[in-house]
This record gives C-alpha cells, structure tokens and sequence, in this order.
C-alpha cells in the first residue's frame, strides 16, 4: 500500500486541502455574481430567456444536478442520455413539422449540441461534405482556380455563418439587404449555382426580427438542387406558437436542415441547441467517426467529444413540463409584449422600429423624416436606459457591398417576463428618447485619433491600412477613449461602437477581440 492510499483510503481522509474553505469560495463567488446583470426579471431585453416561472427554473436546476456527473460522449454506457437525446429530438420535431416516415428523403431526424453557433457549424460542415461528395470535379476545378464553394445567405444572418465559412474553407457570399432589413427571393437567385455549398435562410434574423423569404428561397434551392438550411436558432422554440406566419419550417419543400436553440425561447440553462436533418443520409454527413487510432472507436455526432449532459438534461425536462401548451401561452405573452413596444416606440418622436419584426426581436433606430433635432439616436437611447435599469442591445450599422448601410440600431429580445416590466420599459424608452433627443450621432474624430497617420484608418485614395499589434489594439482604444479603466467596457458604449463602425473590418475586429480579450487576460 502507497502512502497516498494509506491517508486517503483507511481513513477516507482526502487529499489536504489548502485553500480557502468552501464556504468562504462561494461567499466570494456571490460576491462577484451581486454584480453582474440581472438574468432574471426582465432588465437585460438580451443574452438571458427568462420564462419568469420559478418551477421551471428549480426543474431544471434539479434535473442539471441529476445529470450532473454523466459524459455524453458515450450514450451506450449512459443509456440515460439516449432517451433524452431521443425524446427531445422527438418534440422538436413535432414542433419544426419533421416528418416521420421513411418514405422520400426519409424521417428528419438530428442531434442535440451545445448551442446555436455549434448547431450552424455543423449545418455548414455537413452540407459542405455532402457538396463534396456529390462535386468532386467541380470541387477540384474551384481548387485549382484558387476558389472555394459559396455559402449563400442574406447580409443580416447570424455571425456565426460567417464563422463557419472561414472554419470550413467556403467563401461566405451574402445578399445585399434592402434598406429596411428585408431580403428579396430575387436576390437570393441570381447567387445561386453548382458551386453554392448551401443557402442559409433565417427565421428570424437575429438583428431586426425579420423573416427571410423561406420558401421561395427553398423552392429556388431545391430546383438548383442545393441544400437550404433554416437558421431559428433564435426562433425555433417561439415562432411554432406565433400567429400569423406563413409556413418555414420543414413543411416547406427543399428545406433540408434546421437549427433551434433549447437556451434561448426553449428557456433552458445555456448549452444546449438541436439541429434536425430531412433523412438519414444528411444526418449522418454530420458525424466523425474514426477507428484509425489505438483508442476506442471514436463516434463524435457533433463538435465536442467528452461533454455535459446537464443542459441537455435540463432542456429535456423542460419540455416535457411545459409542452407545446405551455410554449404557447409563453410565446402569447411575447407577442403581447413586442405589439406594444412597437407601437408604442413608432409613436416616440424620433425614433422608430427598423422594418417589420416577425418575432421577439426588435431593433430601433433613428427616424430620418423628422427634422435633425428632433431626432433619437439608438445607441445614446441605449446608454441612457441603462441608467434607467434597462440594457438594450447595442448594433452597429453596416455598410453592404453594393453600398447600401444598414443602420446602426438598439435591439431588444422580448421574452415572457418583459410583459412584467413592460409599462416600467415603455416608460423608460419615452424618458430616455426625451433626454437624448437631438443629440447627434458619436462621430469618432479619426483624424484627431491620428489613425489615419498611422495606417489604421481609411485613406482617402486607395484602403491600404495596417492590422494593429495587440498592444496597438489597446493604445487605439485608450486613445479614442473607449477602452474603460482597467478590464471593464466603457460606462457608455455609442462611441465605441460608432468607431467600430467607422474603422476598417480588419483593425475594428482586432481592436474588439483586443477588448474582450483583455477583460479576462490575468
Ligand atoms: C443566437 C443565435 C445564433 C447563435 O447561437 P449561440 O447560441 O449564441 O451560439 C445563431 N443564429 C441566430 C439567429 C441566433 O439568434
């Protein structure tokens, strides 16, 4: 017997502890967590999905804790996770209008992941694969010219497309938007081709609520015979119960894959999302598997390997306790609730909602009808209601390539409890619109930054510029007085994002991830 056994084992002692105790770790811990954003209650209209029913929250709590010491890598040595796996593929499927039989392409079938930008990375592997296999000359001749296959969607999908066309070697080809956020079909055609590895529609989109044009799209993808993925990650669990809306789910002909996030209107604990194939044959173009190693036989469905299964734990459980009743009386409150933001901030002087949200997502901006002083910029309105106990969601604008800018706007995500706080919400938009109102949009002043100087900025002729060092990141954003005092974000955050507007893709991004990166840096 080792020493080691002797002081554990016998006596069942343990190791030594050295540290704090644990009463003291997580004293600490609350500590720190009193000062973050409140994710319950209805304050943060983004990132957090509240259901508002505690019974939910403690089921899922509960059922996380159950779960808690599993590995879902391995669903035969943890039967468990297979029947919820099956299960809650099972609802989704029910709620997206997947068919069960295996006649045509076969049943839809799919796999839980851990969240909406796994369940859009493996859309995209797949089709890629699945383009491949079916294009090997194509494949080869675009290899040779230098190209790569197309991922066609509008300019208004969710970033994580463009994540996946670099991880996965497309080139990402988006449709130019109109200005108020809407996507024609026509645009959509003229892109489309054999050498398009998939078309991506959103229902809806994440920056403006707009639903894309999802079965014209598919239509136009199938007779192309092109895979078309919808992206509801975002609404997959909210616009199965909302009224009013044309199908765009699997009932739609030439929709071959969809994405839904269980963490965000299915109202479970973050980490879990599924993504539901037309057929087998798609569905398993979505694996790896290797016996090519002296291991044990590897069979990945999705992005990770060892993985938790609490989220997918929680979500099942969910589920199951709200069912599609309860979804829908959750989703009834949503649609209370976005109606009266959006009528009641078109009628706020100045501002107006960006397009025609179809959704829990709403996006303001400025109303350019009315004279310069009288009008409300989003982003002044946003960091004004943060002092009013509201965070709205600050978006830059965009400019698209055929010149067209998408305006900068204040999005919020409308969830159940928002209907709580909504006269206290309304009033603070109203509040917050009256003090900003007038006040010009932040110009970040280049010149005076000296970034033009320097190479960072546009030039007037040609765009050369230079991609910034990380120390360079960070005297960039010390110098344009954005980047807050030591690891937070600035208290306001219009002129950061009015520089990241004005600067070039390239130096923008290197001096956010400078940013974020610094926020956790030790
Ligand atoms: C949230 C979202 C995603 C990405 O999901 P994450 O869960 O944040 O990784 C993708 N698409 C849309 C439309 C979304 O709203």
């Amino acid at each position: 017997m080792t020493a080691r056994e002797g002081a554990a084992g016998a006596q069942g002692t343990g190791p030594e502890l050295t540290g704090p105790s644990a009463s003291a770790i997580l004293a600490e811990l609350a500590d720190l967590r009193s000062r973050d954003a409140p994710t319950q209650g209805g304050r943060v209209l983004s990132y957090v999905y509240d259901s508002g029913v505690a019974e939910l929250d403690e089921l899922a709590r509960d059922a996380a804790e159950l779960t808690r010491p599993l590995n879902a890598l391995d669903p035969t040595t943890f039967p468990s996770i297979a029947v919820m796996e099956r299960e809650l593929i099972a609802f989704m499927r029910r709620a997206l209008h997947g068919s069960t039989s295996r006649f045509g392409a076969g049943p839809v079938v799919g796999s839980v992941t851990s969240g909406g930008t796994e369940s859009c990375l493996l859309a995209v592997k797949t089709a890629r694969d699945l383009w491949r296999a079916e294009h090997p000359e194509l494949a080869a001749k675009l290899a040779r010219a230098g190209k790569k296959p197309r991922l066609v969607t509008a300019a208004t999908v969710h970033a994580a497309f463009q994540k996946a066309a670099r991880m996965f070697d497309l080139e990402w080809d988006p449709v130019d938007c109109e200005p108020d956020g809407s996507v024609r079909a026509a645009g959509f055609e003229a892109k489309l081709g054999a050498d398009v590895a998939l078309v991506v529609v959103s229902a809806p989109a994440y920056p403006n609520g707009a639903i894309d044009p999802i079965a014209e799209v598919a239509g136009l993808a199938k007779a192309f015979e092109l895979s078309c993925h919808v992206d509801a990650c975002f609404g997959g669990l909210a616009l199965p119960w909302w009224p009013g809306l044309a199908p765009w789910d699997f009932r739609v002909p030439g929709v071959t894959s969809i994405s839904a996030d269980l963490h965000k209107f299915g109202y479970a604990p973050k980490g879990v999302s599924v993504l539901l194939h037309r057929g087998r044959r798609r569905h398993r173009a979505q694996f790896f598997a290797t016996t090519s190693w002296p291991g044990y036989p590897v069979v990945n469905p999705t992005l990770l390997g060892s993985k938790p299964a609490s989220p997918l734990a929680a979500a099942w459980a969910i589920t199951k306790r709200l069912g599609s009743d309860g979804y829908a009386a959750l989703t009834a409150s949503c649609v209370r609730s976005a109606e009266t933001i959006v009528r009641e901030a078109s009628i706020i002087r100045g501002l107006s909602v960006w397009g025609a949200p179809s959704g829990p997502s709403i996006a303001l901006m400025t109303d350019d009808s009315v004279p310069e002083d009288e009008r409300v910029d989003p982003h002044h309105l946003a960091d004004e209601l943060a002092t009013l106990g509201f965070r709205i969601q600050h978006q830059p604008g965009f400019t698209q390539r055929n010149g067209v800018r998408l305006p900068h706007t204040a999005h919020l995500t409308i969830t159940p409890v928002t209907e709580r706080t909504l006269p206290e919400l309304v009033a603070g938009l109203r509040t917050a619109a009256d003090s900003v109102r007038g006040r010009p949009r932040a110009t970040p002043r280049l010149e005076m930054l000296g970034l033009q100087a320097l190479g960072y900025a546009p030039k007037r002729e040609g765009g050369s510029y230079r991609v910034p060092s990380p120390d360079m990141a960070w005297r960039i954003l010390k110098i344009a007085g954005a980047g807050g005092s030591g690891s937070s974000l600035p208290g306001k955050l219009a002129p950061l994002m009015a520089l990241a507007e004005h600067l070039p893709a390239p130096v923008a991004e290197a001096i956010l991830t400078e940013l974020l990166a610094r926020v956790s840096e030790p």
